[in-house]
């Protein structure tokens, strides 16, 4: 026997807990009914209707259609009223309503149920003519937009031509006649777009915006709201069919929207706007200039002290800020919505705080209520937000390393620092950058690329340096050469001032004003519990003692991963780096590695003053030579001579570096097998720095070393003897014990898949899984910007796998190395060091599986923090259920 599926639940069907089924706005219109809120009734459409939908090739089956009817008679049943009846006319919201509220993001009608016949009716019962009208015309408006996509701008301007005509400037200036007027313009004007009249039997218009709603699931700004708040495509929307209560039905009527705390600073008392005579989109709309909502208890006394009642009824309830929709209808009160507010970052944690002051949370839950991510827009300075309400972005690329920037586009890194060194704000505009590229990154406010993700260059060294970074802006038509580019049709040119949002990855042209972020007093106390309730661990992916230090002073517990080769960045460095690579013998090779000693010494010193006593993980020469090779004549030449040799010997070595493939070539611990003696280098400059901080500063550093992308034991087993000898040999030299610790990245998949072997060898893991993500996908960290938009649209993958953790097939790989490498040594230490170290859901996972720590880039740190402690508590509410 097939079981027959429940899609239709009335609102005293439902309750808060059946969000999944009936989303948020139905669980809560249900959950306010049965505590005995003034709710109009109506019924909840599920989400699993709408998943059933898209099923059925975007149709509302026989079976939900049949159960809806029958919903559609029961809501007579209970309110008395009739669809498309004479004597009694039901009209009714149709509204959406996902699992996890996506504000303003899909679609509403109002005032359904509405045509010629019913609006006399109307007209006549309430001796209102004009509120009638009005609610007709609102109602054609809204549905040829919502459920025809007619587009509303040509309602609009018929509305702004009768105005004119009229010689008034509001729309309640308007009299009922106008209104007639214009629903009959209004229902041409359908006609003439839709090519059938508009339609009159409430039951087809109720069908009509019930799919329309669910087809807005699918609409590109609810896709994009989706990624940027990790909400999987697959939940769906559900369908609230609510009766009207009407709020433009007169001076004695109003709309409202309201908070029980103010959403931007979490202070408490009621925050919200109001308006007479009005309906709910005039308040979102800004159609009109409402009142605040304290003025409301002039005009509505009654409503007011019962809306006040409400308020704390469902705080109290809720025991959380509430964000709520209200109508007065004739002095009388009726909630349409209530839900946990969306809210600053800083409000959130005044929030959080208050209520566990208050008695309402504990601790716990208060950790539970803040959503890590927004913690990034407290690290950062941020564009003033009603500046930003005012201009509209000319593009958009990934918010690859949050902040605001404005200054100057240059296009080169070089111009970059001679603008800065004028004190001129500079954006550093580029193709893609490069390691070259590093102090004109450093010198500007903010970086612009149009190719590469979340993992490029540019987004892993501007989140290191906590540098707005909006990276992967493929619109951008660019002409370095000539200093220019071109974006929507429009060039800018060198000098031209933008703004850039490295959050939202949005780029305005001209100034945006920002505003420093503040560090309220709640931030550290939510941090102390965080840290409370953690236990996995949270160091920083850092490379100078800058980035250390600030690392520390978010949280950080140490280095997971030191970049050896950001230290080579500078230019003194790199040409003595670039000599080396020209080398022809081992003993011109380690003389000019000897040169380098000192600076990567000095930086290792540097770095473990500011740690005290903090472990650092230091990561061997990764990238592939040729990144480091000069690119033009004048930085050959300039080698040749400072070498004896020729500008043609050199550029016959930097051709030969060439590689086609350079992300698999020569690169990793491959360098070290081919050329030992840069492993040899770098021990030296290593465990000479530890042993020299120890004596100096009387701590017990016990260097960690790396060695990247192994991929077979004998390969780590191979630069580990390199390493091993040379540390025993300084231990020697030196008269000292110091311990040292020699693990791996794992980051090609072969490592996963043989850690059992390659943990023999090595005494902790880190997954370096920016690199495990491309070789598992099999595409480039650096260009799958160009074709995951393409992706994304087919919803073959629904986030960008280099930001959050690809848990079913990377994290099976890391899942497996984890148990396996634990299978040969029990106590190995494993750690996170990819970019997804900093992704709330990725820092869940490596909880889940077991991992000491994770480790992030310095602004990321409290975000990881956080998400640890979440992920600790839910582990531990799950355990008890
Ligand atoms: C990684 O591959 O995840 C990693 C941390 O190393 P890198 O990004 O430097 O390749
Ligand atoms: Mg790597």
């Amino acid at each position: 026997m097939q079981l027959i599926m429940k899609y239709v639940y009335s609102f005293k069907e439902g309750n808060a807990n059946m969000r999944e089924l009936l989303g948020g706005k139905g669980a809560n219109l249900a959950e306010m009914t049965n505590i005995g809120l003034p709710v109009p009734q109506g019924f909840t459409i599920t989400t699993e209707a709408c998943t059933k939908y898209y099923e059925d090739g975007r149709e509302i089956n026989q079976e939900i259609q049949d159960q809806i009817n029958e919903y559609i008679v029961k809501m007579e049943e209970v309110t008395g009223k009739k669809f498309g009846d004479i004597e009694n006319p039901l009209l009714v919201s149709v509204r959406s309503g996902a699992r996890a509220s996506m504000p303003g993001m899909m679609d509403t009608i109002l005032n359904l149920g509405l045509n010629e016949e019913v609006v006399e009716v109307l007209a006549k019962k309430s001796n209102n003519e004009r509120w009638a009208w009005d609610c007709y015309r609102r109602f054609i408006q809204m549905y040829s937009d919502v459920v025809m996509e007619v587009g509303k701008k040509y309602f609009e301007e018929l509305i702004d031509q009768m105005k004119n005509k009229k010689g008034v400037t509001q729309d309640i200036e308007l009299d009922a006649n106008d209104l007639k007027e214009l629903a009959r313009q209004f229902k041409e004007e359908y006609k003439s777009k839709i090519g059938t009249d508009f339609p009159t039997d409430p039951k087809e218009q109720l069908m009509g915006a019930i799919k329309a709603v669910f087809r807005s699931w699918d609409n590109p700004r609810a896709n994009v709201y989706r990624r940027d708040n990790d909400i999987p495509y697959s939940w769906g929307t559900a369908v609230n069919v609510q009766s009207m209560a009407f709020g433009n039905m007169g001076d004695d009527c109003g709309t409202g929207v309201a908070f029980t705390r103010d959403p931007a600073t979490g202070e408490k008392g009621l925050f919200g706007e109001f308006l007479t005579n009005a309906q709910g989109e005039d308040v979102v709309a800004g159609v009109r200039t409402p009142m605040k909502i304290a003025e409301m208890a002039e005009k509505f006394p009654e409503a007011f002290e019962d809306f006040k009642n409400v308020c704390k009824t469902l705080e109290e309830h809720y025991r959380d800020m509430q964000d709520m929709e209200f109508t007065v209808e004739h002095g009388k009160l009726y909630m349409l919505q209530t839900r946990n507010g969306k809210r600053t970052a800083q409000a959130a944690l005044k929030i959080a705080c208050d209520l566990v002051d208050e008695g309402m949370r504990t601790e716990e839950e208060a950790v539970l209520m803040i959503e890590p991510r927004n913690l990034d827009t407290l690290l950062h300075p941020q564009f003033d937000q009603e500046a930003l309400k005012a201009t509209e972005p000319i593009g958009r690329g990934l918010g690859a390393s949050p902040g605001a920037a404005c200054g100057k586009v240059v296009f080169s890194a070089e111009d970059a620092e001679a603008w800065a060194a004028k004190k001129e704000k500079v954006i550093l505009v580029r193709l893609e950058t490069s390691p070259e590229d590093i102090t004109g990154m450093k010198a500007a406010q903010g970086i612009l690329t149009v190719r590469g993700g979340m993992t490029s260059h540019a987004a892993v060294v501007a989140r290191g340096m906590g540098e707005c970074c909006v990276s992967g802006c493929g619109e951008i038509v660019m002409d370095e050469a000539n200093k220019k580019f071109t974006l929507k049709d429009k060039e800018y040119h060198e000098g031209d001032i933008i703004s850039i949002d490295g959050t939202t990855g949005n780029i305005y042209e001209g100034e945006i004003p920002t505003v420093d972020a503040v560090i309220a007093g709640e931030f550290g106390r939510v941090m102390e519990w965080a840290d409370k309730f953690r236990t996995l661990g949270v160091r920083t992916n850092a490379d100078t003692p800058r980035d250390t230090k600030k690392a520390i002073e978010l949280g950080a517990e140490g280095i997971g991963l030191c970049r050896t080769e950001h230290m080579f960045f500078d230019p003194e460095r790199v040409f003595n780096l670039r000599k080396m690579i020209i080398a022809e013998t081992v003993e011109d090779r380690e003389k000019y590695l000897n040169n380098l000693i000192p600076y990567q010494k000095g930086d290792f010193k540097a770095m473990y003053k500011e740690l005290k006593g903090l472990p650092m993980t230091v990561r061997y020469l990764d990238p592939p030579l040729h990144e480091f090779i000069p690119k033009t004549e004048p930085e050959m030449a300039e080698l040749a001579e400072s070498m004896g040799t020729t500008v043609e010997h050199v550029k016959e070595v930097c051709d030969s570096l060439h590689e086609f493939n350079p992300m698999m070539g020569h690169r990793g611990c491959r360098l070290a097998v081919t050329y030992p003696e840069i492993a040899k280098m770098q021990t030296r400059a290593l465990i000479e720095a530890a042993i020299e901080v120890n004596e100096e500063d009387g701590l017990s550093i016990e260097p960690e070393i790396m060695i990247p992308l192994v991929g077979e034991v004998k390969e780590l087993k191979f630069v580990k003897d390199v390493v091993v000898e040379t540390a025993e040999l300084i231990k020697k030299e030196r008269n000292s014990t110091i311990k040292y610790h020699i693990g791996t990245m794992i980051e090609i998949p072969r490592a996963a898949l043989t850690a059992g072997e390659i943990a023999k060898e090595a005494e902790f893991f880190s997954f370096g899984t920016n690199d495990l993500t491309q070789m598992t996908f099999g595409f480039s960290r650096d260009d799958a910007g160009k074709f995951l938009p393409s992706y994304y649209e087919h919803k073959i993958y629904e986030q960008d796998p280099f930001a959050k953790l690809d848990q079913i097939g990377v994290g099976k790989l890391v899942k497996m190395a984890v148990e396996d490498g634990k299978k040969t040594r029990p106590d190995i230490h494993l750690g996170i060091c990819g970019e997804h170290g900093g992704d709330p859901s990725s820092v869940e996972f490596c909880n889940s599986i077991g991992l000491t720590y994770v480790s992030c880039s310095p602004f990321r740190v409290p975000i990881a923090r956080l998400a640890a402690a979440q992920a600790a508590i839910k582990a531990g509410i799950e355990k008890k259920n």
